[in-house]
């Protein structure tokens, strides 16, 4: 089995167990870690809490459901011969770090370098929230980024830099608060090229 096959793999069963899972099971569930911190689930102002949280876990985690490829599917190719960097900046994003699932808020900075084809630029805040809405490690979702870029684009190189404050870091462990946590991800020309890398840092900064 090769990795793309075993990632498939990975993602499939994933699907199934959070299907096996039912709303009742998960209400519960919120339940029971209510209790373990001291808590009363059944006392008026938590009755409904564990439906609400549910509620914004879809919202939270709705990435699992979405689809870069189909968000990127859309393209336009009238663009005049344009090849110069396209850039967006500082689109904010809300995700959860996977250890802890503790927020993590940020903004992330996208240039890519087109050929043939241009997207939307609102596709690229949506392709943002495919990944943040996911448990997430912010390194990986840098890398994920671009790579969903380059490959459905096409394109002739992506860079991707990611700034954002993890509150497991900054609200329990080692409490630093005001800490941010900076990554980067070039693919293509913009990975080979240090001029073309530079010119993203300056259209951002
Ligand atoms: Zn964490």
């Amino acid at each position: 089995m090769n990795i793309i096959d075993k990632t498939v793999k990975k993602e499939r069963d994933s699907d199934n167990i959070s299907n096996m899972v039912s709303e009742n099971d998960a209400r519960n569930a919120i339940k029971t870690l209510l209790r373990w911190i001291g808590e009363d689930p059944e006392r008026e102002g938590l009755l409904e809490t564990p439906k609400r949280v549910l509620k914004a876990y879809k919202e939270w985690f709705a990435g699992y459901n979405q689809n870069p490829k189909e968000i990127l599917s859309k393209t336009f190719s009238e663009v005049d011969g344009y090849d110069r960097m396209i850039v967006l900046s500082n689109i904010s994003f809300s995700s959860y770090c996977e250890h802890h699932i503790a927020p993590i808020s940020g903004k992330v900075s996208i240039g890519y370098l087109p050929k043939d084809k241009v997207v939307g630029l609102s596709k690229l805040a949506r392709l943002v929230d495919v990944f943040a809405k996911r448990l997430q490690v912010q390194e990986k979702m840098t890398a994920q980024i671009a790579n969903a870029l380059q490959s459905n684009l096409e394109c002739e190189g992506v860079a991707v830099l990611v700034e954002a404050e993890h509150h497991c870091m900054c609200t329990r462990g080692v409490n630093k608060l005001g800490t941010s946590m900076k990554t980067s991800y070039f693919t293509g020309e913009l990975k080979k090229d240090i001029a073309k890398r530079e010119e993203f840092f300056r259209s951002i900064s």
